[in-house]
């Protein structure tokens, strides 16, 4: 069996959906082509096509449709019925025009007729169709039926002629696509077909043969082909395990050979400081839990090693791990490591700055804030006080190796001043050893690489926090190049938060209920509908605004209310997070932009409007923005869907307070696509089944070991090379 690269055109099998080669397929035409040179596809197609992310040949050849409807039986006429989706054949007995009551609409009609019956059918507003068809004509149809006067008739029907050969559209299984305004299901069709047969016997293989024999795969053309125009319906089936086995198949292969890449890598070897460790945890108000201790332990041993670091610390909320990464901070320093801890927002950063120093004040380390939009920096002599000092300064200590640990946001990798050139701007280390990011899950090997010095053969270690729980199998197919270290447990003595399910009628309670928390000094979370990407996206600040309106006008007229939005810059949202916290005001009526780690301990209420348009794993970290203090706390979820899945959902939220539970449930009830890290693989919706199938992974995963063992640089597999490497542009360096 010849598993090699087999011709120039394995070279375009690194295509896929996006692609950069440009060997010709057939004619001129290649899976590079733009579509708007394909054949039947004008000017206002193609502006159309690309709001669907299709601007090449193969992107819509990677177009999937989302369903199928089965029109490969043909229904005697005599047998359908009202209301029904049907397909028929038959001859034309007769067609007229006729025009609707307001001159605008234009309607045909005819009766078709096969051996059993007769029924009238109408087409409104396709004026050709007087001419298209001809008397005696056969056709084949498909569409819904109604009643009109009492008497069966098919409206606007999809219709072929027999005398064409053509079964694109009926006679067959037809694909559904997700359509928009002007690309209709029967346009890509159209569109589609054509180019599927007149590349059918060259289109070039991606998986290598044995894997494809191995699994009893079908080919890529024939999947390509079943997916949009499959024989039966099986087909279609066997078509998605295909495709789907090859994007597992494709980011395990990634992941594995990441791991190798970094595994080839030199970091600094950090020997553990039992001392330094002890008194830190001594020194600690509380025991550390068993998986605090698991965890600083695997960190620990990881950087022990002169091979880069690569883990993922994941912890739900108020898990403690930010004391885990001071450990593993003093343990770095008292080596004379720098370390640089990078958050996603300036709240948290500040946040941050707050915990280490009350943490490390003791050690004789030097702490650094930089932070993005204010031009003041803080740096820490931590004998004496805070002292600001510029950023032109911190940049200078930093780079001498005087700071320690250095806090800060994006502004660390990315020059926040843009009238500097980038050099001046950016961030240099003497001898960075560590890197912690917190929330920040595209972190990736660009990122790396620009902290880390230039030209120096060690490379940093990385270590990646999280409280986004997700379910184990699939973090470790989504993040196989990290190693994985869990806080499963909470520290002991925490509060359960209470939750409720609350429905329209029990409304006014809960707002009286509201009332009297903020009367008592308690501050409150409204948290507004989740507003789909695809809707407006002005139409978020709308549900907040008319929230905000209604509460401070008609409800709580008396209470102090404020708002918080994506809208807002990030000045502004953290004026509003700092009033909150100073207790300007009562209430918070917010979008979702809250959810990260923001910390008001007096905060007792999170009430969340139409909480079944959340994930589970999002609703958990909004009742974690609660409950971080003495008080008593509440989550509130309101919801008028009557869905028993919506039901199942929201129960979750009551009986389980572990993340990982339910995210376990959220991948059981809602599939994987939810997952923060998930979409940015680019799968279709259907291999999103198959991320939460064990075995499926399992399968890929193996596969992918076994060509790596083979060819661990993937030399021998050009094309999977390839494609392993447009994966890497997309997923880390966007
Ligand atoms: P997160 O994992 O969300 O980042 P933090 O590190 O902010 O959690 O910890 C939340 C709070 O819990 C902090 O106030 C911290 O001091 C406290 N904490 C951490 N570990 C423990 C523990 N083992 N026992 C009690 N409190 C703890
Ligand atoms: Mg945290």
């Amino acid at each position: 069996m010849y598993i090699g690269p087999r011709s120039s055109m394995d070279r375009i099998l690194a295509c896929g959906a996006c692609d950069r080669g440009s060997t010709p397929l057939e004619g001129t035409m290649n899976l590079k082509t733009p579509v708007g040179e394909i054949p039947h596809i004008g000017d206002a197609h193609r502006k159309r096509l690309k709001k669907l992310g299709i601007s090449v040949l193969s992107d819509l050849l990677y177009y999937f449709p989302r369903e199928y409807r089965d029109y490969s039986k043909i229904q005697k006429i005599r047998d359908i019925k009202n209301n029904e989706d049907v397909c028929i054949q038959g001859k034309v007995l007769g067609i007229e025009q006729d025009r609707a009551w307001a001159k605008k609409i234009s309607i045909t009609k005819a009766i078709i007729q096969d051996d059993s019956a007769a029924i009238q059918v109408v087409w409104f507003n396709q004026p050709y169709l007087i001419n298209y068809l001809k008397k005696d004509e056969e056709l084949i149809l498909a569409g819904k039926t109604t009643i009109k006067n009492g008497r069966l008739q098919l409206v606007s029907p999809t219709l072929e002629k027999i005398s064409l050969k053509d079964t694109t559209h009926l006679g067959r299984i037809a694909p559904i696509y997700s359509e928009t305004k002007g690309i209709t299901s029967r346009w890509l069709r159209h569109i589609i077909k054509p180019i599927l047969l007149s590349i059918k016997d060259n289109f070039p293989e991606t998986l290598p043969q044995e894997i494809i024999d191995k699994h009893g795969l079908l080919s890529l053309k024939e999947s390509l082909y079943q997916i949009h125009f499959p024989d039966k319906l099986e087909n279609a089936e066997r078509a998605k395990e295909r495709l789907s086995f090859e994007q597992l198949f494709l980011i395990c292969l990634f992941n594995l050979k990441k791991r190798l890449e970094l595994r080839k890598e030199k970091a600094p070897a950090i020997p553990i400081n039992l001392d330094i460790v002890k008194r830190l945890i001594e020194s600690l108000p509380f025991n550390l839990t068993d998986d605090q201790r698991k965890c600083t332990w695997q960190i620990l041993k990881d950087m022990e090693q002169g091979i880069p670091m690569n883990r993922l610390l994941q912890g739900d909320v108020g898990s403690g791990k930010t004391v885990v990464s001071a450990i593993a901070s003093i343990n770095a320093v008292k080596a004379k490591n720098q370390v640089v801890l990078m958050a996603p927002t300036e709240i948290l950063v500040k946040q941050h700055f707050k915990t280490i120093f009350n943490l490390l004040k003791d050690f004789n380390i030097n702490i650094g804030l930089l932070t993005g939009k204010e031009d003041k920096y803080y740096s820490k002599k931590l004998k004496t006080d805070t002292i600001e000092i510029s950023r032109k300064r911190l940049l200078e200590k930093t780079e001498k190796g005087e700071i320690d640990i250095l806090i800060g946001t994006h502004a660390l990798i990315s020059p926040m001043n843009k009238r500097k050139t980038k050099n001046e701007d950016k961030v240099k280390f003497k001898s960075l050893g560590l890197i912690i990011v917190d929330e920040q899950h595209r972190f990736g090997v660009k990122q790396r690489a620009s902290l880390s010095p230039k030209n120096k053969e060690k490379i940093p270690h990385l270590l990646s926090m999280t409280a986004t729980p997700i379910p184990r199998t699939l973090a470790l197919t989504i993040w196989g190049d990290l190693n994985l270290s869990i806080i499963e447990e909470m520290p002991k003595g925490r509060k359960k938060i209470i939750t409720e399910i609350i429905t329209e009628e029990k409304r006014l309670e809960t707002y009286n209920f509201i009332e009297k928390e903020a009367k008592s000094g308690r501050q409150i979370f409204v948290i507004c509908p989740r507003i789909e990407i695809e809707e407006d996206s002005t139409l978020e600040l709308k549900t907040v605004k008319e929230e905000y309106e209604k509460l401070s006008k008609n409800v709580f007229p008396n209470l102090k209310i404020a708002m918080l939005h994506g809208k807002m810059t990030s000045k502004e949202k953290d004026k509003t997070m700092k009033d909150f916290r100073s207790k300007k005001f009562d209430i918070l009526v917010s979008t979702s932009v809250v959810e990260v780690g923001i910390d008001i301990p007096n905060a007792t209420v999170m009430m969340i409007e139409g909480s079944d348009r959340f994930g589970l794993s999002q609703l958990h970290q909004f009742r974690g923005r609660v409950g971080r203090a003495e008080h008593q706390s509440y989550c509130f979820l309101l919801t008028d869907s009557k869905s028993q899945k919506t039901d199942k959902r929201l129960k979750a939220m009551i009986k389980y307070d572990s993340g990982f539970k339910l995210s376990e449930v959220d991948l059981r009830l809602r599939g994987p696509g939810d997952f923060f890290g998930v979409r940015q693989w680019g799968l279709p919706d259907f291999a999103m089944s198959f991320l939460g199938d064990t075995k499926a992974i399992a399968k890929a995963k193996e596969s992918a070991e076994e060509i790596i063992k083979s060819s661990p640089s993937l030399e021998k597999y050009p094309s999977l090379k390839a494609r392993v490497e447009s994966f890497e542009e997309k997923v880390h360096l966007e």
